[in-house]
């Protein structure tokens, strides 16, 4: 799934080619990404308008429009975004030949546009498509169809993301100090703290595992039992993984390809997610992998400190 990095990567991809833009028709192929919307409502609310600005807030891409409105998309589990170019071309850059490829990725790919999934299910999971004034068009294409846009004003916007989303990490706002208030007698598992959208906004399963592994925290350690060098810790961990992220153009394990049908490279470079039974990068001890909250969690057993069960008592 994309995490604050995919999602970003895709914005910054997509807001010089997009601000400034009319939307001249805006089609839902499938009644499944607007609801409860209807398609009707949908293409009615965001066809004509001009694009402003493209923003981000957690994993949510926001196209605010002249009207005041945006459209709002969450990606989900496998939704993707890209961006075709008005000379018509599939996009700028071809899925096979990726600059973050490696030659040997390039090699075993060239049996042609057939052998190459990616391609394909564009056009066959296609959900929603928004047609510029300047011939350009973007795409949104989702095989297991779990991604949702709808379109809302600015009090809206604000409401729907207040009761869901809590602070950006890549933000001023995300300090040591709002760590130790976001964590203060908290009983559960760290890994489940990062997990929520309300606590560290766009934070996923593998950004999560990271930061833990730079923090040098286990995963299962009770987020109230941190002290302030591990609130400082784990603050600079999510940042440092999440910019990591940034750096390589997002990770692609499943599905995830950027605005321009690109994979990223960030699962080049995991430092312990989905590295189960490799040697740890800081230690040496084996990686091992545990289910929290349902989810796959890889930690370092040996460099990932689990505190002890014991909510510390707020300053005064
Ligand atoms: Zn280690």
């Amino acid at each position: 799934m994309p995490e604050l990095p995919e999602v970003e990567t895709i914005r910054r991809q997509l807001e010089p080619d997009l601000v400034g833009r009319k939307l001249e028709a805006v089609e839902v192929l499938d009644a499944y990404f607007s609801k409860p919307s209807t398609a009707a409502a949908f293409e009615r609310a965001a066809a004509g308008r001009e694009v402003l600005d493209v923003g981000r807030r957690g994993k949510y891409l926001m196209l605010e429009l002249d009207d005041g409105n945006s459209v709002v998309i969450h990606l989900r589990m496998t939704g993707s975004l890209v961006l075709r170019e008005p000379d018509g071309s599939a996009n700028p850059g071809d899925p096979r030949v990726s600059p973050n490829s490696s030659p040997q990725a390039v090699d075993t790919s060239q049996a042609g546009p057939s052998a190459d999934p990616a391609v394909d299910s564009g056009e066959r999971h296609l959900r929603a498509r928004f047609l510029l004034d300047d011939g350009g068009e973007l795409r949104f294409s989702d095989p297991r169809r779990f991604g949702r846009g709808f379109v809302a004003g600015p009090d809206e916007l604000d409401a729907y993301f207040g009761s869901r989303l809590g602070i950006e990490p890549l933000s001023p706002e995300f300090t040591v100090e709002a760590m130790a208030a976001m964590t203060a007698g908290r009983t559960g598992p760290l890994k489940s703290f990062l997990l929520n959208q309300k606590g560290v906004a766009g934070v996923g399963n593998i950004y999560a595992d990271e930061a833990l592994f730079r923090a040098g925290l286990h995963p299962l350690s009770p987020g109230g039992s941190m002290r302030d060098e591990h609130h400082r810790a784990l603050r600079d961990g999510v940042v440092e993984s999440l910019e990591r992220g940034l750096d390589l153009g997002g990770a692609s394990i499943d599905d995830y390809r950027d605005a321009r049908g690109e994979s990223g490279a960030m699962q080049n470079e995991f430092l312990v997610h989905r590295r189960e039974g490799e040697g740890c990068p800081r230690c040496g001890e084996t990686i091992v992998r545990i289910v929290v909250g349902g989810r796959s969690t890889y930690f370092c057993p040996g460099c990932q400190k689990r505190l002890r069960k014991r909510p510390r008592r707020r300053a005064r």
